[in-house]
């Protein structure tokens, strides 16, 4: 085979196994994952050679000769290629970031960050048994939902509580146990869409239920509602236009009146809520969030928000309210095919006690900490930070302390800006403006703890607000000049 005798110089798996350097890899990596590789490395090799040295038809004379100077660089070569092969696959993922987009709650990021106290409960029951679903005073079957209810409780004034894997889940589930294979009215002003994957005619549908819309898009009123509520009605929903405002010539329902209207029909009034702070975020100088607490006093018998938006804690999906409803949502079998794990439930739990005192709550709770740095702060933060990320930029970019704006995220206030301070990183030079700034950018991002800021008005920006590691920060400001690390 002609194939063969052309590859003649490039050696064989065996003898790559067998080679000193081999060892080393086989020794941190298992023999099945070194053989892998190799075999991975030397079939792009192959593929390489197949064009450039031997074109289809040719002979295999204009190959080079082998020698062995020649067969030592290519099985060192190969062997450095087998190695970052290996090196990235010991590369944990997903991978920490620093969140310098301005963003707190960024989807794409993982939203909240958590409080040392839900990371230490996680750890506790990750290494071995715990009491999840197990009563250690009568020494029988626990129920999950035990260790956060009581708490939900008390911080909402709801009757009962039970926690799912995310809003979405908690929804949907709500209105699967609560409305099946009947209507839904719900306002023509709140069918909204959350990211690309929460749309809520979606998820009322993907329930079993009939979406019945009422009034238009930007006005709804009471009588809209009165008018098809009737039998065929499962459950009147609300829903938090939580990423988006409509203004203008706009109006609502009132939610103690719909409630009655629900009362007067027997038909559960349910509220998803989205983002759910539990506290009211005007104490913090923070904009204005409706809470499950106010929702629940002017009527609905069912609120539905995140665990992980702006009350700071795991992903979640938390429901709360009357407990003859959250009996019922609990014995849906979809609750089981939803539910969270046991993580979820200890870094949930170690949240909600920090909410028993205000106070300590803001300094502990990241999500509530960066929200309400002030914008003198975190310009400070910009002025220390400067000096050395302009001198790791020393002749490829200008770096400035800049005021700017972040924002919530996870849809929540999208419309009010919070004062911030950064860093804007312009680039210099004569390669063209929007090159230079991508490759910036993807210089950042290449670093051990990749820096994730945003791109606008021909700058790379930095908002420091979640910047809370300055020194791990700046440490790692010297690598953009390193091996694979490049900077443009
Ligand atoms: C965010 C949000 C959801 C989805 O919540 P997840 O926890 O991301 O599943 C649903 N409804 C509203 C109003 C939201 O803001």
């Amino acid at each position: 085979m002609r194939e063969e005798a052309a590859f003649g110089d490039i050696p064989s798996v065996d003898r790559l196994l067998r080679s000193e350097a081999a060892a080393d890899l086989i020794e941190r990596h298992g023999r099945a994952a070194v053989t892998a590789a190799f075999r991975s490395t030397l079939s792009i090799l192959r593929a390489a050679c197949a064009q450039t040295l031997v074109p289809h038809g040719a002979t295999g004379t204009d190959r080079p000769a082998a020698s062995a100077h020649g067969d030592e660089l290519a099985l060192s070569s190969i062997v450095e290629q087998a190695t970052r092969q290996l090196d990235e696959r010991l590369q944990p993922s997903p991978r920490a970031v620093f969140n310098l987009t301005g963003t707190i709650l960024h989807t794409n990021l993982g939203r909240a960050a958590l409080p040392d106290e839900a990371i230490e409960a996680i750890t506790r029951v990750a290494r071995g048994a715990s009491d999840l679903e197990f009563d250690l005073t009568t020494g029988g079957r626990g129920d999950r939902d035990a260790h956060v209810e009581s708490l939900l409780c008390e911080l909402t004034g709801a009757e009962a509580a039970t926690v799912v894997n995310n809003n979405a889940a908690a929804v949907l589930l709500v209105l699967r146990s609560l409305a099946n294979r009947r209507e839904v009215p719900t306002s023509r002003g709140e069918l909204i869409e959350i990211g690309d994957s929460f749309r809520l005619p979606d998820i009322v549908r993907a329930a079993g239920c009939r979406l019945c819309e009422v009034g238009t898009t930007n006005r709804t009123h009471l009588r809209d509602f009165a008018e098809v509520i009737g039998p065929r009605t499962g459950a009147v929903l609300k829903a938090h236009a939580s990423n988006y405002e409509i203004v203008g010539f706009t109006s609502s329902v009132d939610e103690a009146a719909l409630a009655a209207l629900c009362r007067e029909h027997a038909v559960p009034f349910v509220i998803d809520l989205g983002s759910g702070s539990l506290v009211d975020l005007r104490t913090y100088d923070l904009p204005y969030e409706p809470t499950p607490t106010e929702a629940l006093a002017r009527g609905a018998d069912i609120v539905t928000f995140s665990g992980d938006k702006l009350l700071g804690g795991p992903q979640a999906g938390i429901i709360v309210g009357r407990a003859d409803l959250v009996a019922k949502i609990r014995r849906n079998p979809l609750k089981r095919a939803l539910r969270v794990d046991k993580l979820t439930v200890a870094a949930l739990a170690a949240v909600l006690r920090l909410y028993s005192d205000p106070q300590r709550l803001v300094r502990r709770l990241p999500t509530l900490r960066m929200l309400q740095r002030t914008a003198a702060d975190i310009a400070a933060a910009a002025q220390r930070l400067r000096p050395a990320c302009a001198s790791a930029l020393d002749g490829v970019a200008t770096v400035d302390a800049i005021a700017c704006e972040s924002q919530v995220g996870s849809g929540a206030q999208p419309l009010r800006a919070l004062a911030s301070a950064g860093l804007a990183i312009r680039p210099e030079g004569a390669k063209q403006r929007g090159t230079a700034l991508k490759d910036l950018a993807a210089a950042f991002r290449r670093l051990p703890l990749p820096v994730v800021g945003r791109i606008r008005d021909g700058a790379l920006i930095f908002d420091l607000r979640a910047l809370e590691d300055e020194a791990g920060f700046v440490s790692q400001l010297p690598l953009l000049w390193t091996g694979t690390v490049r900077c443009p």
